[in-house]
């Protein structure tokens, strides 16, 4: 009896333009139906970063909100992705389904992070027009590295999923499902009705929530190394085949994990790996996918 995943995938899984796009999905989704063939539950949750940035660009002009922007973003990935697993599953003769669902997730007008923007999205500006826009359109405007003022939304925390239940039953009738592209579409509950807000989920948490509300196995993040590094970049740099709760909380304490990059999917992978017992989460590459399923590598956070 297979297993049933949540595999998130990074930015590696994607490129950065519509036709590396293209030709990354056909990789990406061949290792992913691999993992189908092999009889796994197989829902996808990916990244949006570059994708939703260039959109967000594009339509700098057009008024477009950032709402709006992340929703595109689901669509064009989703779309690529829809088109390389339907093939993928018509090469090999296999009678599924797949389709992506324009998700949005539930966030807390009262999260923390919306006292400290931290996001950088869009274009680079001098410091003039840096104020013009905080004057005009209320936007927080900061400092990027030595290269121009640039806008920065809130990353706030999911917590709950809009379209679960859909979600779950596309899920039970065997469909593959492709959802909170981007980490989902940011949204509060005002009056029983939902607004969207300029923020950015990490993806790494929503494919943490998703993974929780499915009832998954097995929280699976994709990204672009094999594993998991104490001191990494060192000299003394070590990499991870196992972790248990406690050890992961000690070494997320000591610092070994880049905020941004690394440090989200360790904090995913316990939260998930925490929340039930036998729940698995497992931080590897594209390509050792199917090795690190079956234990070979990879790092494995679990309740050892
Ligand atoms: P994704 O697009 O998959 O979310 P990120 O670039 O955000 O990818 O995060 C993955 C990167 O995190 C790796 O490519 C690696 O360079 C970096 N990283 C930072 N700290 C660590 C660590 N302790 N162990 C392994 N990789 C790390
Ligand atoms: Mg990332």
């Amino acid at each position: 009896m297979g297993n049933k995943i949540v595999i998130a995938l990074g930015g590696n899984a994607l490129g950065n333009n519509c036709k590396e796009q293209m030709e990354a999905v056909k990789y990406t989704s061949n290792s992913i139906v691999d993992l189908i063939a092999e009889g796994n539950e197989i829902v996808i949750a990916h990244g949006n970063g570059p994708q939703v940035g260039m959109i967000n660009l594009a339509m700098e002009s057009r008024e477009m909100p950032l709402p709006e922007c992340g929703a595109m973003s689901q669509g064009y990935i989703g779309y690529h992705l829809q088109k390389a697993i339907r093939e993928e599953f018509r090469n090999r003769g296999i009678d599924k389904d797949v389709v992506s669902i324009i998700t949005q997730s539930l966030i807390d007008k009262n999260d923390k992070a919306f006292k400290n923007p931290t996001k950088p999205i869009g274009s680079f500006y001098s410091k003039e027009e840096a104020l013009e826009l905080e004057r005009k359109k209320g936007y927080t405007m900061l400092e990027d590295a030595g290269r121009g003022y640039r806008r920065v939304v809130p990353s706030p925390l999911p917590t709950d999923i809009v379209e679960k239940k859909v979600i779950k039953s596309l899920i039970k009738d065997g469909h593959v499902v492709i959802t909170v592209g981007g980490g989902g579409i940011p949204v509060v509950e005002e009056n029983g009705a939902l607004v969207g807000i300029p923020a950015v989920i990490d993806k790494d948490f929503a494919s943490e929530k998703l993974a929780e509300i499915i009832d998954a196995d097995y929280l699976i993040i994709l990204t672009a190394v094999d594993k998991v590094a104490i001191n990494y970049g060192k000299s003394n740099e070590r990499w991870l085949d196992q972790l248990s709760i406690e050890e992961t909380k000690k070494y997320i304490e000591e610092g070994h994990f880049a905020p941004g990059s690394m440090l989200p999917k360790v904090e995913a992978a316990l939260k998930f790996a925490n929340s039930k017992k036998g729940r698995k989460a497992l931080i590897t590459s594209l390509e050792k996918a199917k090795d690190g399923i079956k234990g070979n590598t990879g790092t494995l956070i679990s309740d050892k």
